[in-house]
């Protein structure tokens, strides 16, 4: 099919009000942090925690980008709040299959805007005895600069906009989206 005007928009073109991140963009991101996160893991195993779903494309991407054996877990949170902020509580939907004792663990996130869920998931892993626990974050918002939340990777430092795509959802639609855009208000009233 003939791309539209953004591109390969997946039929979700008549919705988004404007890309913010290209899929360019992102993936020169991904590069350029895998190359730095490389030379920091130099010689160690990597298990990358994605946390699911908004993590998908991202943990897909960055896997493939990391030039050192790693192996992958996903993790499913829930955070109880609205369908566009959350609140703090964290709810476990799927926990990580197997223990990461003595594992140098980085946890993949899509974007970082309380910091709440974040902060909840770090002290959980933590309390399971990792070798090292560290963040690498796709997007992250004004807010979480407020929060006391060590995250040692961050990709973009976006505005405090809800954006879609790339992982990222608006009632479950728009993560199949190459890029990060967001919507034109009316898609939220309807
Ligand atoms: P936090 O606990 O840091 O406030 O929220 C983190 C979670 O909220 C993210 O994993 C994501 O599910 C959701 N979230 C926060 N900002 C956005 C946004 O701009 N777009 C989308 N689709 N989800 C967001
Ligand atoms: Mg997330
Ligand atoms: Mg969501």
């Amino acid at each position: 099919p003939a791309a539209g005007p953004l591109g390969r928009d997946h039929g979700y073109g008549p919705d988004i009000d404007h890309v913010l991140l290209s899929e360019e963009q992102i993936q020169d991101k991904i590069t350029e942090l895998a190359g730095q996160i490389a030379q920091d893991y130099a010689g160690r195993e990597v298990l990358l925690v994605g946390v699911l779903k908004g993590a998908v494309l991202f943990m897909s991407d960055f896997a493939r980008a990391l030039q050192l054996p790693t192996q992958m877990e996903f993790m499913a949170v829930s955070s109880y709040g609205s369908a566009t902020s959350s609140s703090g509580v964290v709810r476990i939907l799927k926990d990580l299959d197997r223990d990461i004792a003595d594992k140098h663990v980085l946890v993949l996130e899509d974007i970082i805007d309380s910091g709440l869920t974040l902060s909840w998931l770090l002290k959980n892993l933590g309390s399971r005895r990792p070798a090292s626990l560290e963040v690498c974050t796709l997007l992250r918002k004004p807010d979480a600069v407020k929060v006391d939340v060590p995250v040692r990777y961050i990709g973009f430092d976006i505005p405090n906009e809800f954006v879609v795509g790339y992982g990222l959802d608006y009632a479950e639609r728009y993560r199949d989206l190459p890029y990060i855009a967001t919507l034109k208000p009316e898609v939220y009233s309807s």
